[in-house]
C-alpha cells in the first residue's frame, strides 16, 4: 500500500545533522499508521526464544549490545543446564561464561544473570515479579528489560520498549522529537492507546528490521510512505548526527 513515488532528495551532512535534532511531527494519526505498518508486519512478534518469564528476563538481558539472532543461538543450552532462578543462583558467573562466550561483554553478563537469580531467590522465592517497580529493582533489569517482560509474558506493559529500532522510527515517523529513550516512551504511551503498547514496539522493531534500515530505509516500499513525514528523505532522521573531520 504505497503512495505516490516521490523523488528521493539528496542528503548533506547538514541536513543529517538538521533533521537528527528536530524531526517532523506527523498530522496522521499514530495509531492509523500503526494499523498500516501492523498489516504490513502480521507476524510481529518478541523473537527471544523463552519459555517463561525467567528465561525471557534472561535472554533480554543478553541481548543488550547483541542480536536477537545471537542470543537465540545461545541460550538454549545455557537454559538446559541452568533452567530457573534456583539452578542459577547457585551457579558462579564463571560457571555461565562458556555458555554466552559469543555474546559481546559475556563477564558482565554472566555476573548480571547470576546476581539476577540470586535477587529473585532471596527477594521473590524465585518467580519473576510482575511490577516496574519489583523488577526494576532487580540488578541488571531497566525499564526496556521490564517492559519486555510484562508485556511479552503478562500483557500489562507499563509503557513502550525504546530499543533503537523504536527510537529511530518513532523520530523518522513524527511521532517524537525527543531523543532520550525514557521521553520517547512518554510520547508514545501519550500518541497510542494502552492495549497497543506491547504491539507497538515489536512492529517497529520488525518494520525498522525489515524496511526502515537506519542506513538505507527502503521508502518506496513502504506501507506509510505516503504519510511519513521523512518518506525519502529518512536517511537525515533518527541518526546521530555525522562527525564532520576537522583537519589540523
Ligand atoms: S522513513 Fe521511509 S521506510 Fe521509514 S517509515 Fe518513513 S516512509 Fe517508511
Amino acid at each position: 500500500m504505497g503512495g505516490q513515488a516521490r523523488v528521493p532528495k539528496k542528503v548533506t551532512r547538514a541536513k543529517v545533522a538538521k533533521a537528527a535534532l528536530k524531526p517532523q511531527i506527523s498530522k496522521i494519526l499514530p495509531a492509523e499508521m500503526l494499523t498500516r505498518l501492523h498489516a504490513a508486519h502480521p507476524d510481529a512478534h518478541c523473537e527471544l526464544v523463552h519459555a517463561n518469564a525467567f528465561q525471557l528476563l534472561c535472554a533480554t538481558v543478553l541481548s543488550a549490545q547483541t542480536t536477537d539472532v545471537n542470543v537465540n543461538k545461545a541460550t538454549p543450552r545455557l537454559f538446559a543446564a541452568y533452567p530457573d532462578a534456583a539452578a542459577m543462583a547457585k551457579a558462579e558467573p564463571i560457571d555461565l561464561e562458556p555458555y554466552v562466550s559469543t555474546l559481546g561483554f559475556f563477564r558482565q553478563k554472566s555476573k548480571s544473570l547470576v546476581n539476577l537469580a540470586r535477587a529473585l531467590i532471596e527477594k521473590h522465592g524465585g518467580e519473576v515479579p510482575r511490577t516496574m517497580n519489583e523488577l526494576t529493582e532487580l540488578a541488571g533489569v531497566g525499564r526496556k528489560t521490564a517492559n519486555v517482560v510484562m508485556g511479552v509474558i503478562w500483557h500489562a506493559p507499563d509503557g513502550v520498549v525504546v530499543d533503537t529500532h523504536v527510537q529511530r522510527l518513532a523520530q523518522r515517523l513524527g511521532w517524537t522529537r525527543e531523543t532520550e529513550p525514557v521521553k520517547i516512551e512518554a510520547d508514545l504511551c501519550n500518541l497510542l492507546p494502552r492495549d497497543r503498547w506491547d504491539l507497538a514496539s515489536h512492529i517497529l522493531i520488525f518494520h525498522g528490521r525489515r524496511t526502515c534500515l537506519a542506513k538505507k530505509p527502503a521508502c518506496a516500499t513502504c506501507s506509510v510512505n505516503d504519510t511519513c513525514p521523512s518518506a525519502f528523505e529518512a536517511e537525515a532522521v533518527g541518526r546521530k548526527p555525522i562527525r564532520v573531520r576537522r583537519v589540523p
